[in-house]
């Protein structure tokens, strides 16, 4: 049974979706003005493992993802200020690019890092430059309701009109004020109002025509519009990094809820922030990293992907370069093990193997997932995996046929952890293999003082000679 932390319910809840069998999920996609930072990759990585987790208990899954290229302030992600500069205006001043080559830009390489990183492609990317006719509508339907209001061509959202505003973050409006170092927009009645739509300054580059002036939409109703339009009114989960509860997704609740008159989303998912050096990452204090700032220093996407894994998505994660070492270990400690895994295997003959332990691993895998996604956990059962089969290994005690069982465990499991492992190849040169070939002679003949020095030779040029079976062996390098 799948047991899932929700946000809103502040505890662990059992999963039910709307519909058997599938699953509808919004996640909040990336504002595409500068490279994903490692924290926002951490996030898609997170939800990523959800998704495959789903999929593996049985679920179809349709996930929606959004791609902000238009409304998101400098400012508007850290308080209810609707004040800043528009995050894609700025990216093009920077480039001296437009808006759009800017966003397209960056989208392609936020493709890439998904890519790089093993995330499963969501159904569908919408922009939020496509669907501004869909958010007006909604805009317009909720201005009839009074839960909106226009002043000077800009429209708010009336915050003290939604009573259960707060319900996901646990704000209460009356502390708000009595507490609010808000920047006030000139035209709010109440300093959370937040805004739908702003009237474009006149060299604002992105701007629509709308019933209330010539503007842009607010953040926070691209995903209002844009998950109506494609999941429907209630969506099963919403997932996003912690710093969206408040103010986006409280806001997202306000809008979709107070339009529809339905439950928003049944299921709310946070990720929580990756630390970098136990410090919140930002550009000003000079720990802001991309993936290629990571490739850079010759780690791998794969090795990141393993260090998210490490450690639970509530709780968080610290980014050192030490970390980055420990991640890389354990990758290495998987693909060996894999490696040796697939050798053995590929001698299996077609017969059942007499013992079969995967299945008493499978059930704690399972458990550990079930229970709220727990990988840290579910990496350990995998590595006591690791740790028997390798002194089975050693002791030549491991059969191919349960190598192969094992093995597709292994490929199971991998299919939530999605670590892509490409098949060692070590190249070694001819005299290397002329020399591993007369030292297998010399043992055949029971010529051991020979044997030894041709391994010593084979040693000094860098390479390790492993003993198997019936005199075969294996090279690896040093
Ligand atoms: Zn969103």
């Amino acid at each position: 049974m799948l047991k899932l932390y929700n946000t809103l319910a502040k505890q662990k809840e059992e999963f039910k979706p709307i519909h058997p069998g599938k699953v509808g999920m919004y996640s909040c996609g990336p504002t595409v003005y500068d490279f994903a930072h490692i924290g926002n990759l951490k996030t898609y990585i997170s939800t990523d493992i959800l998704r495959r987790f789903l999929e593996y208990s049985g679920y179809e899954v349709r996930q929606i993802m959004n791609i902000t290229d238009v409304g998101h302030l400098t400012a508007d992600d850290v308080n209810q200020a609707d004040t800043g500069e528009d995050k894609m205006l700025k990216g093009a001043e920077r480039e001296k690019k437009t808006p759009q080559e800017v966003a397209e830009f960056y989208t392609e390489k936020f493709f890439e890092d998904l890519k790089k990183l093993n995330i499963e492609k969501s159904a569908y990317y919408p922009r939020a430059t496509a669907h501004i006719p869909q958010m007006i509508k909604i805009i317009e339907a909720l201005i009839k309701k009074e839960l909106a209001y226009e002043v000077n061509g800009n429209v708010f959202y009336s915050v003290e009109k939604f009573p259960s505003y707060g319900k996901l973050s646990g704000i209460k409006l009356e502390e708000l004020k009595a507490g609010a170092r808000l920047e006030e927009h000139p035209d709010k009645k109440h300093p959370y109002d937040f805004s739908l739509w702003l009237k474009a300054p006149k060299n604002h580059i992105l701007k629509w025509k709308s019933p209330w002036s010539l503007g842009y939409p607010g953040w926070h109703i691209e995903c209002t519009a844009m998950s109506i339009e494609y999941l429907g009114e209630t969506l099963d989960i919403h997932t996003g990094g912690e710093d969206h509860i408040f103010p986006h997704h409280e806001n997202e609740i306000a809008q979709s809820e107070g339009y529809t008159g339905k439950t928003f989303s049944n299921y709310w998912m946070h990720n929580r922030f990756l630390l970098v050096d136990g410090q919140k990452m930002s550009k000003s204090k000079g720990n802001f990293y991309a993936l290629r700032d990571i490739e850079d220093k010759k780690y791998s996407p794969m090795e990141f992907r393993m260090l998210a894994l490490s450690a639970h998505y509530r709780s968080n994660v610290n980014f050192t370069w030490t970390a980055m070492d420990q991640a890389k270990t354990n990758f290495k400690k998987i693909v060996e093990w894999k490696t040796n895994l697939q050798n053995l295997a590929e001698k299996a003959e077609d017969k059942k193997s007499e013992i079969d332990f995967s299945h008493i691993y499978q059930k704690r895998f399972e458990e550990a997932m079930d229970d709220d996604l727990n990988t840290p956990l579910a990496l350990s059962v995998l590595y006591e995996l690791i740790t028997e089969t390798n002194k089975l290994m050693v002791e030549n005690k491991l059969s191919e046929e349960t190598a192969k069982n094992i093995l597709n465990f292994w490929e199971k499991i991998n299919k939530i952890f999605g670590l892509i492992i490409k098949k060692e190849r070590i190249d070694v040169s001819q005299d290397i293999i002329k020399l591993a070939k007369e030292r297998k002679e010399a043992r055949k003949a029971g010529d051991f003082q020979k044997s030894d020095e041709l391994r010593k030779e084979i040693e000094e040029k860098g390479y390790i000679i492993e003993d198997l079976k019936d005199n075969e062996y294996k090279i690896k390098s040093k």
